[in-house]
């Protein structure tokens, strides 16, 4: 960071004198560096580099300061790079921290080269040694970069790597998702296509069970790959997507926990009544929990919770793609869930073992296709209880989904009495770092951002009325986002996650059996009625909200907004007064 700011700073500032120095470089006067070898004959010779000492490791990639035999300091970089601001400002900076530049004064180098110097891969010993080793030493780069950016994530808590090509541009974007959202931390901001593509080909070599033996970004391609980080195995899920501009592979980072780390219900964020709502209903045998969230939204991590919880007296078994945790006492089963005949087989073999192992609860990984609806209808049916996920916008539209044309669970199986016996949509939320968080009523005062869009103090004062006037609720309590952060809550290079503290679950849940009227409407083959007294994951964000523990900002990027859920209301024609949460909490 403090090497980014001193190069932007003085590259728009003047020097003592009042004049910008004459520093341009010819970049054909840079001198190419082709091969270990010809590093290792070089004169002077090549001693170190000293990204570390300049503070520019973050460009090490691009631009890196190296030391050489005669103690002038030279300028090693990609040829792109070699005649860019960026190198003239580190040549000032050279000169300025009392070093002699070197004659000449730059190089030009390939990404797998350059890389491994600015690791400290390539040595002066090292190149002095017998040349068989020098060819391995590109590859071994390239392989540390990957590694590199998978560690950094997590041990950032990512959940996924996103490394988006364009072929045409000198530079590709490399992101995180990280707290749900999607950034680019500044160490890896910028990075030359040239070296990403090489390190994707080094990468894939290590996939298993992936489409293709060769990484192609011409075509779509997917695998799987474990890496040990920290002594915690990673498994790594590739898939790539050939975009217009150049592959983009996005790796999601799954990590086998095991049961230690498994959090409760109650850590995870669910509220006394629902967490007591959820055990009821497990105390009984037979009958599905299904639960809902978009992609991202812990639904996993909740139904290994809920599995890790039941009683060891019943045999529990698990199918996945891929087992995610640990689950003590659970017999899991991956099975990928590829695209090709062999795939389907094996699902199919998987299933009438697992109808035969006479046991009393079954973890079904996702339902998504007809293959695992039937599946679903198959062990729902059976009487033992079912545990599993499907994609849908909120616990009502649950039987929706499974019994939409893509999946074809019939409508009159779902009415059944005791077979959904309990539907839950999940979506996780920022936490407020409750040491620096800030008072709402702050953005009636001083005005500020919604997203992109910037409102007037008179706008917020307008929407804080709102919200009290939909939920009955003093908005006193509330609170927002410090974007500066605290010491508590400061990540370094993610100011974009300042004043959070990790996330939290907000849900929404139905239990059939206690509404009669949704499962006639499921036999009516209409939609649940929206009219039903079921409180909104939205309003459960509220609730937290009026707790001060969720920015209400946030709930409306991750619902609708406050503005919709007001027409909706009108739409409805139902006037609420409050929920009966809200009652209860005030
Ligand atoms: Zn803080």
């Amino acid at each position: 960071m403090a090497g980014f700011s001193f190069l932007r700073r003085s590259l728009i500032a003047p020097s003592a004198d009042g004049m910008v120095a004459p520093l341009r470089f010819d970049s054909a006067l840079a001198v190419p560096i082709d091969s270990p070898d010809e590093l290792a004959s070089m004169t002077p010779g090549f001693v170190h580099p000293l990204s570390t000492q300049f503070n520019v490791q973050a460009l090490a990639a691009r631009l890196c300061p190296v030391l050489l035999s005669d103690q002038s300091v030279a300028i090693f970089a990609l040829a792109e790079h070699v005649g860019s601001d960026q190198a003239d400002e580190l040549a000032r900076q050279i000169v300025k921290l009392g070093y002699v530049l070197a004659n000449p004064p730059r190089y030009v180098l390939a990404a797998p080269l350059l890389l491994a110097i600015a690791r400290n891969q390539v040595t002066a010993q090292s190149l002095s040694g017998h040349a068989g080793q020098r060819l391995a030493q590109s590859t071994t780069a390239l392989a540390d970069a990957f590694n590199d950016m998978v560690e950094w994530g997590v041990r950032n808590s990512a959940s996924d790597l996103h490394l988006n090509l364009r072929l045409n541009e000198p530079e590709s974007e490399v992101k995180y998702t990280l707290s749900g959202r999607y950034l680019s931390p500044e160490r890896f901001r910028r990075m030359p296509t040239s070296m990403l593509v090489d390190m994707l080909s080094v990468a894939w070599m290590d996939i298993s069970g992936g489409n293709g033996a060769l990484f192609d970004p011409t075509i779509e391609q997917q695998g799987s790959m474990t890496r040990l980080v920290d002594g915690q195995e990673i498994m790594l899920r590739w898939a790539s997507l050939a975009a217009d501009h150049g592959p983009s592979v996005c790796l999601r980072l799954l990590r086998r926990e095991v049961d230690a780390s498994l959090p409760s219900l109650d850590q995870l964020g669910y509220l006394p009544d629902q967490v007591a709502l959820i055990e009821r209903v497990m105390l009984s045998e037979g009958g599905a929990i299904v639960f809902a969230g978009t992609v991202g939204s812990g639904k996993s991590t909740t139904l290994a919770s809920l599995i890790a919880g039941v009683a060891p007296s019943r045999k529990v078994i698990t199918i996945e793609d891929p087992v995610e945790y640990l689950i003590p006492e659970a017999i899991q089963n991956t099975v990928a869930r590829s695209l090709d005949a062999a795939a389907h087989q094996n699902y199919a073999a998987k299933l009438r073992a697992l109808k035969r192992s006479a046991m009393s609860d079954v973890l079904l990984g996702e339902v998504r296709d007809a293959e695992t609806g039937l599946a679903f209808m198959d062990l729902a049916g059976s009487g033992v209880s079912v545990y599993t996920t499907v994609h849908a916008p909120s616990a009502r539209l649950i039987p929706e989904r499974l019994a939409s044309g893509f999946i074809g669970v019939p409508r009159d199986f779902l009415a059944t009495p005791g077979i959904l016996k309990l539907l839950v949509f999940q979506a996780l939320l920022p936490v407020l770092c409750r040491h620096c968080a800030l008072p709402a009523q702050r953005l009636a005062e001083a005005g500020g951002q919604a997203g992109p869009v910037a409102r007037s103090v008179q706008q917020w004062r307008s929407w804080l009325h709102l919200i009290q006037d939909l939920y009955a609720c003093p908005v006193e309590a509330f609170r927002i986002r410090n974007p500066m952060g605290c010491s508590a809550c400061q990540r370094p290079h993610l100011p974009e996650l300042n004043g959070y503290a990790g996330r939290t679950v907000v849900a929404e849940t139905i239990e059939p059996a206690l509404q009669p009227e949704f499962l006639h409407s499921l036999w009516r083959g209409g939609c649940a009625s929206e009219h039903m007294a079921i409180r909104s994951a939205m309003e459960c964000a509220v609730f937290k909200a009026s707790r001060g523990q969720i920015d209400p900002r946030d709930i409306e990027q991750r619902f609708h907004s406050f503005e919709t859920e007001r027409c909706l209301r009108d739409l409805q024609g139902v006037k609420k007064q409050s929920t009966p949460m809200l009652r209860a909490a005030s």
